[in-house]
């Protein structure tokens, strides 16, 4: 086993066995106040440095991914990095900046991996959850969180899209996103250090953990993906990931008008409209399409 940093692209870092695959990576904040994830890959970089793990089969490559935005604990600097990874680019985009540079590298990262995993985490105190194309649902359902967020991917386009997991999806990867909770609260850390550290056993690339992974995960369909078209956006009730709607029921406002939803639905990853520019989604709306068997 070595390990090593890239020699040419800053922060990341390669733990590499004597066997080629898989070839496995890990982004941690992509948005740079997302601190869990960068917690969490660095206790697993120490663990393989410290002797405690070492690796049995393939490679982990480790990212802490907007190095500027982490420095400054902000989500980003100039542009949100987690829709930058696309190939075309809008006059909007500002080629100078550091998160279009360091994109351009991570996207080399990504095209050389079998397994994608990217921690993010939440301002509000929210269930973990997973979110993952439909051909990664299966896979990502072993490593023992309870929900996951499917059906992003058919509206990556236009000026969604752009993230990380779909783009790595399209080099030929199975990827998830991975949401911890809070970004203040330690249990975040803990929760991406088990998904990447259940990541490595169920493919067998350390030995497998003691504790059994929990059963099958909700799996939960975006149907709607809402934006912010004027500032006044403002959500109507209780705003908590995942909370159930009424077909007809109001869940937001703006510009003094009600959005209702279409159907029975799920109110899915809100955001704070306050933190969110106009033209930028907001929230999700989903369907269950598997519900928690118990
Ligand atoms: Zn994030």
């Amino acid at each position: 086993m070595l390990i090593s940093r890239d020699e040419e692209i800053q922060e990341v870092v390669r733990i590499v066995s004597e066997t080629p695959q898989p070839r496995v990576v890990i982004f941690g904040g992509i948005h740079g106040d997302e601190v869990s994830g960068i917690h969490a890959i660095e206790k697993v970089l120490f663990d393989f440095l410290g002797g405690k793990r070492s690796l049995a089969r393939g490679s982990l490559t480790l990212a802490r991914a907007n190095e500027e935005a982490i420095a400054v604990e902000r989500r980003y600097v100039k542009h949100n990095m987690n829709r930058m990874f696309r190939e075309d680019y809008g006059p909007e985009i500002d080629r100078t900046s550091y998160e279009y540079r360091r994109t351009q590298e991570l996207k080399r990262v990504l095209k050389e991996c079998d397994y994608f995993f990217d921690f993010h985490s939440a301002p509000t105190a929210d269930e973990p959850f997973l979110v993952a194309e439909q051909h990664a649902v299966e896979f990502f359902s072993k490593l023992g969180i309870s929900r996951v967020i499917t059906g992003w991917g058919k509206f990556s386009s236009g000026a969604i899209g752009g993230d990380a997991e779909n783009y790595a999806n399209a080099c030929g990867a199975i990827s998830a996103t991975l949401e911890s909770g809070s970004h203040f609260n330690k249990s975040s850390n803990d929760v991406a250090y088990r998904s990447a550290i259940s990541l490595l056993s169920v493919l067998e690339m350390i030995p497998a953990e003691e504790s059994p992974v929990s059963d099958e995960p909700a799996v939960f369909e975006m149907h709607t993906v809402v934006t912010k078209e004027f500032p006044d956006f403002k959500y109507a009730g209780e705003v908590t990931n995942f909370r159930f709607l009424k077909g007809g029921e109001v869940f937001a406002t703006q510009s003094g008008k009600p959005l209702a939803v279409s159907e029975d639905s799920y109110l899915l990853i809100p955001m704070k409209p306050s933190d969110t520019k106009v033209n930028e989604e907001v929230c999700y709306l989903g369907r269950s399409i598997k519900p928690k068997l118990s």
